[in-house]
């Protein structure tokens, strides 16, 4: 992802509305099929067997890139009790993992149910808990899935795991040059770049290895469809 625009002239307001925005679609969709060619064949297999199942979804095509913008259009068809489990409001300048997460509150049964007050690293967790669990019912495997694909690609968005008392940037008012503005936030959520500048990004991201990478962006705590 580009940060040109860091030279950008930035104006701490309230100037933008203060709202949730999501990780562009496109950015969810690159992050997926960035992850799709990391799985091993069986976890492929496994994840394609279970979005195959996903019949009766209308809010998104089901191969796994489009899956993972449905946790968004979940959320926008009445189910704003979702909400805070795609951020973490980790304050730079005093991170504290438990306020952020309000306090890690005991995961509901099943893990899609709620509680609404939770943050994006307890459903990572709660959800990828119930995709190694082979007592976690198919429908709620599903969810699951869903829910997981999507949240691994908001976590990779900065400004939905960090806060500088500025709600992810969303009440950052950045110039795109001339008269465009926007916030901070929904430049990251794609107002600022372009499909083509995402992608090329995500094909030279591809061709890297894991090993590659820094250690803390693979770790994971789990094996997940290994
Ligand atoms: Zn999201």
């Amino acid at each position: 992802m580009s940060i040109r625009w860091i030279g950008i002239a930035a104006v701490v307001a309230g100037l933008a509305p203060c709202s949730a925005y999501a990780w562009g679609h496109e950015g969810h969709e690159v992050i997926a099929e960035i992850a799709r060619t990391h799985l091993t064949l069986k976890a492929l297999a496994a994840t394609d067997a279970i979005l195959k199942t996903d019949v009766s979804n209308n809010l998104t095509a089901h191969d796994m890139a489009s899956e993972a913008t449905w946790a968004d259009a979940y959320r926008g068809a009445g189910h704003r009790e979702t909400a805070s489990w795609h951020f973490v409001d980790l304050e730079l300048d005093n991170p504290d993992l438990k306020a952020a997460c309000f306090g890690f509150p005991p995961a509901a049964v099943p893990a899609s149910s709620g509680p609404a007050q939770d943050c994006v690293v307890d459903k990572i967790n709660e959800f990828a808990g119930e995709l190694i669990n082979p007592n976690t019912p198919a429908d709620e495997k599903l969810l699951a899935l869903k829910f997981l694909i999507h949240f691994v690609g908001d976590i990779h968005q900065p400004l939905h795991a960090s806060d500088n008392h500025d709600r992810g940037g969303n009440c950052v008012q950045v110039s795109l040059g001339g008269v465009r503005t926007t916030n901070l936030h929904s430049y990251w959520d794609g107002d600022g770049s372009t499909p083509c500048e995402i992608r090329s990004s995500a094909a030279s991201q591809s061709s890297s290895t894991v090993a590659e990478w820094p250690p803390d962006t693979t770790r994971q705590p789990t094996p997940i469809l290994a």
